[in-house]
């Protein structure tokens, strides 16, 4: 039995999705005319009370296209300095928006309104221009770890005062959302943009969801078609992040509590050092200086375990729709032979 923990991207459609796929309603999404595509934007939508989405295919994409709207040319994009959007985007902020970035050391990879205060640029010519602020939650690189709602409106506060949009990458917000119960219409009033994934936690093969107005939306969907992402009988992978909407955020929390446990089995390890707080469906565990994590990382895939190094000493554990009790037996046996 492969016991695959890389990531939560891995999972492959349920038979119930693909169910919906095949009986999918489809047409041309570049001309507007995909009924499940135009279904599953405002569906997505109307969770967190915006006017608009936009499908695309991937979160990635949908960040980039959200930066690409909120900046200008020599503006700059303040986020912590773990972000997802700095890190592994290739170099997206700079090549597709030429703008800069600022970045903060935050608390596993969550940053404050007092530090966003403290690096607006000042109003002087020689500096340029601070007109974003990114957040991500839950933050991949902090260990999947949960903004407190209350900081996120405190950030707001400080981008109204200084005339600055605030995005959030949020491709793993419903792992946030089922842990806080934050209400999601809440997140919609506070942030201008949000970008979510359907192919991480809640496994569809392909596909993110750009959230805003309906003025930010369409400015969107003309980057989307510039980056050659215009698309057409779209619907079919549409048809999956409905069904998704629909049947995967309850269930996070299973992967939530498959992930603590492998925190917990982890911990007895006598070569893992620390294990980070396992807030979600994360679990990041800190090597001994002598371990390498390329080498544990290739040990584990001798036992069948498949994880990914994320750092000299870190390794990476993400569980998921795939990954399931009989897994996590396995897990446990081949961990404490
Ligand atoms: C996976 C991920 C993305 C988007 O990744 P794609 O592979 O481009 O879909 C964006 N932000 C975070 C935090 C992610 O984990």
């Amino acid at each position: 039995m492969k016991i695959e923990l890389r990531s939560d991207t891995f999972t492959k459609p349920t038979p119930g999705m693909l169910e919906a796929m095949f009986s999918a309603e489809v047409g041309d999404d570049v001309f507007g005319e995909d009924p499940t595509v135009n279904a599953l934007e405002q569906k997505a939508a109307a969770i967190f009370g915006y006017e608009a989405g936009l499908f695309c295919t991937s979160g990635t994409m949908t960040n980039q296209i959200a930066i690409n709207v909120h900046v200008r040319q020599g503006d700059e994009v303040i986020c912590d300095e773990l972000s997802h959007i700095y890190l592994y985007e290739g170099g997206g902020i700079m090549a597709n928006s030429n703008a800069s970035v600022k970045l903060l050391k935050g608390d596993k990879g969550r940053i404050t309104a007092q530090a966003v205060q403290d690096n607006v640029a000042p109003d002087d010519i020689h500096a340029c221009v601070s007109r974003l602020v990114s957040l991500e939650n839950t933050m991949n690189k902090g260990g999947g770890s949960i903004y407190q709602f209350s900081e996120i409106l405190k950030i707001k506060e400080v981008c109204r005062k200084n005339n600055m949009q605030l995005h959030l990458d949020g491709a793993r917000i419903f792992n946030a959302l089922v842990e806080t119960n934050d209400d999601p219409l809440a997140y919609g009033k506070v942030f201008d943009s949000i970008s979510i994934c359907l192919s991480k936690g809640l496994g569809t093969p392909v596909g993110s969801v750009l959230l805003g107005n309906k003025e930010f939306i369409r400015q969107a969907r003309r980057t989307r078609k510039r980056m050659g992402g215009g698309w057409r009988q779209a619907g079919y992978l549409a048809a999956a992040g409905i069904y998704a909407l629909d049947h995967h955020i309850e269930r996070l929390k299973e992967d939530h509590q498959r992930a603590r446990h492998i925190g917990n089995i982890l911990a007895k390890r006598p070569e893992i050092e620390e294990i980070f707080p396992v807030d979600t469906n994360i679990a990041i565990a800190r090597l001994n200086t002598s371990v390498l994590a390329s080498d544990y990382v290739k040990n584990l895939a001798e036992k069948g375990i498949f994880a990914v190094t994320f750092g000299k000493h870190l390794v990476r554990f993400v569980t998921h729709l795939d990954f399931k009790d009989e897994h996590l037996h396995e897990f446990e046996k081949r961990m404490t032979l």
